[in-house]
């Protein structure tokens, strides 16, 4: 990296001494875009793509607005409950960017959790599912960075996370195999060493399909 180039400005961050990224820089997006439209022979100029730059900068801007975000805090109000049997959320449907390609990965998450005398308000699981897929991400890295998320921040007897998606860059390059569908899970706690817990949960998520 040098001058011409500096890295995203970050600032710090009070709640966990981690830095975050400052603002989307759209112009330096947009010239980005510019460029990526004349190396492939394309006029930027022409009518058609006059404002594309800005608007796939807006787009990128929206796309990785999880960057911005941290999902502990959302996590963090929690309510004191005797109910300690599963607590699950099928079907959170969710639409990220796979980091190899920045092209989408989209479908829906399953997140259980075991409670351990602490609940949470139930879209704010499909908040923090949306938080992480909002990010340049890998499938298997985001399952198993929520069931981490869920387990700490409500200290979960156990956590499952179950994600399934289509990747478009397996479906509209490369191997071009449309259909496929890719699933993740990670298990935490019970659910990792309880086969009976495993066994209801899965149940449950195929459960009036
Ligand atoms: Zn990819």
């Amino acid at each position: 990296m040098n001058d011409r180039h500096p890295r995203t400005r970050r600032s710090p961050d009070k709640s966990n001494g981690q830095q975050t990224p400052g603002p989307v820089e759209h112009a330096r997006i947009a010239a980005a875009v510019r460029e990526i439209l004349l190396a492939v022979g394309e006029d930027p100029d022409r009518e058609g793509l006059r404002e594309t730059p800005q608007r796939v900068a807006r787009m990128y801007e929206e796309m990785f607005a999880g960057l911005r975000k941290d999902p502990a805090v959302i996590l963090r109000k929690t309510f004191t409950e005797k109910y300690d049997e599963m607590v699950l959320v099928k079907d959170i449907g969710f639409e990220s960017m796979c980091e190899h390609h920045l092209l989408p990965f989209f479908g829906r998450a399953h997140v259980a959790y075991l409670p351990n005398g602490k609940i949470v308000g139930l879209s704010k699981l499909a908040r923090a599912v949306e938080v992480l897929s909002r990010r340049p991400q890998v499938q298997e890295r985001m399952t198993e960075e929520l069931a981490d998320l869920i387990m700490k921040e409500l200290d979960a007897r156990g956590v499952a996370v179950i994600l399934e998606a289509s990747h478009t860059c397996m479906s509209i390059r490369g191997i071009r195999k449309p259909g496929a569908i890719c699933a993740t899970s990670a298990m935490r706690g019970a659910f990792q060493s309880n086969l009976s817990s495993r066994s209801e949960l899965m149940a449950l998520i195929h459960n009036n399909r």
